[in-house]
């Protein structure tokens, strides 16, 4: 029986796992918290769907909501455009907590180990090969190690550098958010419920306000890193525009990172495989990291149980990393190159793109959901080029023309990864594409 070893419990790690137990693989995850301190202190929007593919029951009727409509402003909050949720809305928001209870109790009852309070050091290596992973409770061996840490994965870090694994982040890379739930402090009717404002006080990034009955919940996220005192003070200009966020703090406020970066370039080797935020598989500014991580997991599961040649190699895991950009990839890294350029927009620019109605309600965008990211990249590129025309400043023009350009090039460049695996070709090939993102 193969041994595995899941370096940090991650949504799609966990998930993973499950499938493989249930699969006579005998499977231990290694995480740093206790059962009880995992995951974060608020709610997740992910994909309901991509649980059953993976064996995994619905959530309970009372464990969920449904994700309303979004309310998209630009930083004066002038002007808007509305998202709207279907009423078949497949996208439900769930405690964390819940969320990780839910994929937890499944992976148990299939016969996944779990080890708590292992603080991961680094990846054990025999030559290039990941044999398994050093803790502070000691080192552990297995015929394969899924790197489920998270974007700044200690494991990802301790890679020999010849498999060409990419290991430190770019500038806009990451997204440093803050979020807290506060009380809810003016009772009436609150028409926007969950408002989010782009470069929200002239800051790059965004802050929400998701306005429920009894409380209120806030993000603040930036392109760069941020304290508490300048936490305190966005919020302070946030409630100046929101009469109903209160100032009673009553869970949550801690800070975080979600990548906002291109898909990892090279996500396996001997013995290792990348998945969710160590592959960086977020949707830049979408989020989605829960859906994708769960669909990687079941493309990931799969092909382990088809290794006949039980090598876990990089040849043979290569065609997990292939089949999630075909599915996966290929829809959301137009999504990092859109992220530059609205990275290098000023706040000016974002009111101007609100203010011209391009975005308005009415645009093809507005009425797709979130889960479809197939739609909304074809819609975006659709509106990066009306975005386009508005402008006569000719450096972001520049920028916007060239994104357009690279958009349809990054389709091309990922249907030519290479079928198989050789390190020289996939190093070659990794080096293209990442280059796109510079
Ligand atoms: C504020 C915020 C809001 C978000 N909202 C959404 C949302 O609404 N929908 C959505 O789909 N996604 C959302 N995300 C993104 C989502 O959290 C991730 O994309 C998703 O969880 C996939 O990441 P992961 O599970 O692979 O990694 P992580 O969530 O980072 O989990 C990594 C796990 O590995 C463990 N670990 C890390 N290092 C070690 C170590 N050295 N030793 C042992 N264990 C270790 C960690 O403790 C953790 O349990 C949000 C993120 C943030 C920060």
């Amino acid at each position: 029986m193969a041994k595995i070893i899941v370096a940090g419990g991650g949504h799609g790690a966990i998930a993973c796992a499950a499938v493989l137990a249930e699969n006579g693989f005998d499977v231990t995850v290694y995480e740093q918290h206790k059962r009880e301190d995992m995951g974060y202190d608020w709610t997740d929007i992910f994909d309901g769907r991509t649980l059953k593919p993976l064996g995994i029951p619905y959530p309970e009727k009372d464990k969920y909501t449904v994700k309303s409509d979004v309310i998209f402003c630009g930083p004066s909050e002038n002007n808007y455009f509305v998202q709207r949720s279907p009423k078949n809305q497949p996208e439900i928001r769930m405690e964390r907590k819940d969320i990780y209870n839910l994929l937890i109790d499944f992976a148990v009852s299939k016969g996944v180990k779990f080890e708590f309070e292992h603080n991961i050091k680094s990846a054990l290596l025999a030559g290039d090969r990941v044999t398994g992973i050093k803790t502070d409770k000691g080192e552990y061996y297995a015929d394969l190690v899924l790197d489920g840490c998270g974007c700044e994965s200690v494991i990802r870090k301790t890679l020999p550098d010849c498999l060409g694994i990419q290991k430190n982040l770019k500038e806009n890379d990451l997204f440093y958010v803050y979020r807290a739930f506060y009380n809810r402090k003016a009772k009436d009717t609150v028409e926007n419920r969950f408002k989010l404002t782009l470069f929200s006080n002239g800051h790059h990034g965004i802050s929400w306000v998701t306005t429920e009955d009894d409380y209120t919940d806030v993000l603040i996220g930036r392109f760069k890193p941020f304290n508490k005192k300048e936490a305190n003070e966005a919020l302070a200009q946030i409630r100046a525009m929101n009469e109903a966020l209160g100032a009673k703090k009553l869970r949550g406020g801690s800070f975080a990172t979600i990548p906002i970066r291109q898909t990892l370039a090279i996500m396996v080797a001997d013995g290792y495989a990348a998945i969710g935020d160590s592959a960086f598989m977020t949707t830049p500014l979408i989020g989605s990291g829960i859906a994708n991580a769960l669909k990687a997991a079941k493309i990931l599961a799969d092909v382990i149980i088809a290794d006949e040649t039980k090598t876990y190699s990089a040849e043979t895991l290569w065609k997990y990393q292939r089949k999630y950009y075909q599915s996966v990839g290929m829809i959301i890294t137009p999504f990092a190159l859109l992220k530059n350029v609205v990275a290098s927009m000023t706040p000016e620019q974002i009111d101007y793109v609100f203010d011209s109605g391009i975005l308005e309600a009415k645009s093809k965008a507005a009425k797709i959901p979130h889960a479809k990211a197939a739609e909304l990249s074809a819609n975006a590129l659709e509106i990066l080029v009306r975005v386009r025309n508005l402008f006569s400043d000719k450096q972001l023009k520049k920028l916007i023309g060239n994104t357009i350009t690279k958009i349809a090039k990054l389709s091309l460049l990922i249907s030519s990864m290479p079928k198989e695996y050789s390190r020289n070709e996939v190093q070659k090939w990794a080096q293209k594409y990442n280059r796109m993102f510079d």
